[in-house]
């Protein structure tokens, strides 16, 4: 984000392919700031979304927003603004022996983000989604009251909230439980398949793991081959605090480095790293690794990249994830990093990602006729009764929206009934929200 002295800044998604002027109003007590006058607006918090969820002329920011307000030790129930990140949190809980619950593959995301998403971790088959254990909010609506939300309370708004992607009101504070853990350490066991069919198959074997990921070798001729993660929180009562330092990747950084050719040696060398193994992790490795690499994202150069993740249900995933690869692999659009997890029944957001199934996260360099490419993976999607992650997505078709989100209707009631008109991203108005 670059700032100017009229707070006008530059926003960029996180997949760095567009770039947006917007007038920053930083959020720093639960009113919203006067400088926001009738415009619309939408909050950007930490700008970990791919897309354009988060952008807008007028964006509230909550990085100033970001204190811890309570933490019962004892109960491990923890209470901060929107704009604490989970990286603060994790400083703060795990000494005492409390983990996230829930956590995306960064910890750089805001309370606010990850309620806003509705994010899910390497857990979701077992756990569901982090409002799973949100055990209640305070949201701000744009008539400047602020109401108590939760599965008891305004429930409506609370399955608004929940995945409505800051389209509700700003989230202010919340109140979240935490898991307990004995110590700092993960037992990692990875597991390295030769196709697509011992990956599913694996997913059935180690679905009582707690935590289960699968890494895909898209530039192998075996289609589907990959390592897959799994781990359990170790009973080792270490509580070893991480200190790691790490290495940023500059602005200017050239993009032909990732090219098809590079991506194959570093496939092949990941996969006979990772191949079969057992040891003790930390947690960062474990749950964050690309965390240790700042500006990862800078990688994919100026054109930037985007990431498309969908869901398919479980009945026919394996045949949709192999279509899917198939027609990747018959384009000229490599997915740079590929990522399979399983997935429980969906919950009772109205917009909440998941489903149960199968979803599959692609990472592809911006390049021509890359839009219209994922047009036609979104129509294979949607043959399946799949759909794609808003926090993801910056160019899905309207169309395909509907299709995919069988709740729009109550969300959009919801939108009416509170008058939440004045709250609108690049994205809500793209997708007709
Ligand atoms: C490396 C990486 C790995 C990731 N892994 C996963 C994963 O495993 N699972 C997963 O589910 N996601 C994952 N994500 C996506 C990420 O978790 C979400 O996009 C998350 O919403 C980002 O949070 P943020 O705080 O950066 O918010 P932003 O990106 O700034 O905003 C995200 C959305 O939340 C809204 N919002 C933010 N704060 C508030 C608030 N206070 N009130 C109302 N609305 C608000 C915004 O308006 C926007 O719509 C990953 C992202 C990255 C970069």
């Amino acid at each position: 984000m670059i700032k100017n002295s009229h707070n006008i800044k530059v926003l960029k998604p996180w997949g760095n392919y567009k770039k947006v002027k917007s007038k920053a109003h930083s959020l720093i007590e639960d009113r919203l700031p006067k400088t926001l006058g009738s415009n619309n607006y939408i909050v950007f918090a930490n700008g970990r979304s791919y897309g354009d969820c988060n952008l807008n002329e007028n964006t509230v920011t909550t990085n100033n927003f970001n204190r811890i307000i309570s933490f019962d030790k004892k109960k491990g129930i923890i209470q901060c603004q929107s704009g604490v990140l989970f990286s603060d949190i994790l400083d703060k809980v795990i000494p005492e022996k409390w983990f996230l619950p829930v956590t995306p593959g960064t910890k750089f995301v805001t309370v606010g983000g990850a309620i806003a998403a509705d994010v899910h971790g390497k857990n979701h088959h077992k756990v569901g989604c982090f409002s799973e254990f949100v055990l209640s909010l305070l949201l701000l609506l744009p008539d400047g009251s602020v109401v108590t939300c939760s599965k008891t309370e305004n429930v409506e708004l609370f399955r608004a909230t929940c995945g409505g992607m800051g389209l509700t009101g700003v989230i202010v504070e919340a109140t979240i439980q935490l898991i307990p853990i004995d110590g700092t350490q993960v037992q990692q066991t990875t597991i390295a398949t030769n196709s697509l069919e011992e990956t599913f198959n694996a997913f059935k074997t180690y679905e009582d793991t707690t935590y289960v990921v699968a890494w895909l070798d898209v530039s192998s001729k075996k289609t589907g081959k990959g390592i897959i993660l799994l781990g359990e929180h170790s009973k080792d009562e270490k509580i070893k605090i991480s200190t790691s330092s790490r290495i940023s990747i500059p602005n200017w950084f050239p993009s032909f480095f990732l090219n098809p050719l590079s991506i194959k040696w570093y496939n092949t060398y990941y996969y006979i790293k990772h191949k079969n193994k057992n040891q003790e992790v930390s947690l960062d490795a474990f749950f964050y690794p690309l965390d240790s690499i700042k500006n990862w994202n800078r990688l994919y150069g100026k054109k930037g990249f985007i990431q498309y993740q969908i869901v398919v249900p479980k009945e026919d995933g394996f045949k949709a994830i192999s279509h899917l690869l198939e027609t990747i692999k018959k384009s000229n659009h490599t997915s740079y990093l590929t990522i399979l997890k399983l997935m429980r029944e969906a919950n009772s957001n109205y917009l909440s990602f998941p489903l149960e199934g199968y979803t599959i996260a692609l990472d592809f360099k911006v390049k021509k006729g890359l839009w219209d490419f994922l047009d036609t993976l979104d129509h294979i999607v949607l043959s399946y009764n799949g759909r794609a992650y808003l926090a993801k997505d910056g160019r899905m078709k309207t169309a395909v929206f509907e299709k995919g989100y069988p709740y729009l209707k109550e969300f959009k009631l919801v939108r009416k009934k509170y008058k939440l008109n004045t709250i609108q991203s690049q994205q809500s108005k793209r997708l007709g929200l």
